[in-house]
């Protein structure tokens, strides 16, 4: 736990400093109020915070009530003001700006040892709190397996993309890609040896796009992308390349190096379609269902921009 003494006097802080050797804690000290903020918005801020009342400049309690007023959202320090006012009106004083607890002066030992316990066990549940956070949020955005956003994440993906593209009335593709005959992948070499294979999968499609396109999974095998696109011919070199990419990755599996191939259905939409989630991704899988059934690992693109060469919705 990092620990900042701030306080005026000497003895004092050599004091403390004595008192909390026990402790495994890092402690810094300062000599003004002003110098315990700018310690306290450092980068490496205090968990554990000890103020003076009186001090030059910045007083304790002003310091605690600059603290909470401008702390960020993850950041709460345990405050304790120490003065040698004993009046229960001074301690509610104190409280009420900000500090968590109050000592008097002069300090005792066992007194303080109490406190720094409690400030530690509430500091540690902070910190797994903050962890499980992270890691909700994780699951609630993104897929385990893979790492890229899952389902759910990937359709409100669609609507901010769509927002973005009505602004900038631009073009956007949403691409379904499809594993080509991957049961046959577990069936031969074991459902692990898929899992790799996913894996490998998603990050190539991560990579072949731009940080900015939506890589979701959809479901199994099959994976939403969604990117920004101005026709569909370029739709197609695009999602080739992507197919190219998957086609030419190899992952290793033992002493086999496996490699899969994909196929891809595209839909292209204009600020003018039909902008909702689901006739979209019909119009997609259509387009997916084509490319499996002429043979696989191809892409094929269906596109509402009207001067397409085989008309609206056409195939080409
Ligand atoms: P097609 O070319 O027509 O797409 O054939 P396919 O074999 O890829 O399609 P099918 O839908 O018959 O099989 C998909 C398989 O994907 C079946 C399922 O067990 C497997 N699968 C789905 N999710 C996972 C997963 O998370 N891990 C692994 N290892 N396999 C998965
Ligand atoms: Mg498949
Ligand atoms: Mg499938």
């Amino acid at each position: 736990m990092r620990v900042l003494i701030a306080d005026d006097e000497l003895t004092s802080r050599l004091t403390l400093r004595g008192l909390l050797k026990p402790h495994d804690c890092e402690i810094i000290e300062a000599e003004t109020g002003n110098q315990a903020l700018d310690i306290i918005q450092s980068d490496t801020p205090p968990d554990f915070i000890l103020l003076d009342w009186n001090m030059p400049g910045l007083t304790g309690v002003e310091v605690a009530t600059l603290l909470r007023e401008t702390h960020t959202e993850d950041y709460h320090p345990y405050v304790i003001i120490i003065s040698a006012y004993e009046q229960e009106q001074k301690i509610i004083e104190a409280l009420s700006y900000g500090a968590d607890d109050y000592i008097t002066k002069p300090i005792d030992g066992h007194f303080l040892s109490a406190k720094y316990a409690v400030a530690r066990r509430i500091i540690d549940t902070q910190e797994k709190l903050k962890y499980s956070n992270r890691v909700l949020e994780k699951l609630a955005y993104y897929d385990e397996l893979t790492g890229v956003l899952n389902r759910r994440a990937g359709q409100a993906s669609f609507m901010v993309e769509v927002e973005r593209m009505m602004r900038r009335d631009q073009n956007i593709a949403l691409a379904l890609i499809d594993i080509d005959f991957f049961k046959k992948v577990n069936d031969e070499y074991g459902h692990q040896a898929g899992d790799r294979v996913l894996q490998h999968f998603a990050d190539t499609l991560s990579k072949t796009l731009r940080p900015y396109d939506i890589v979701s999974r959809y479901g199994g095998e099959e994976f939403m992308l969604i990117t920004e696109i101005e026709n569909a011919e370029k739709a197609r070199i695009l999602f080739d390349r992507v197919r190219q990419a998957v086609a030419e990755q190899t992952v290793r599996v033992g002493r086999v190096e496996l490699t899969i191939t994909a196929s891809i259905g595209v839909h292209v939409l204009t600020p003018s379609s039909e902008l909702a989630i689901e006739p979209v991704v019909a119009k997609a899988d259509e387009a997916l269902y084509q490319a499996k059934a002429e043979g696989r690992n191809r892409v094929v693109v269906s596109s509402d921009i009207s001067e397409q060469i085989t008309g609206e919705s056409g195939v080409i």
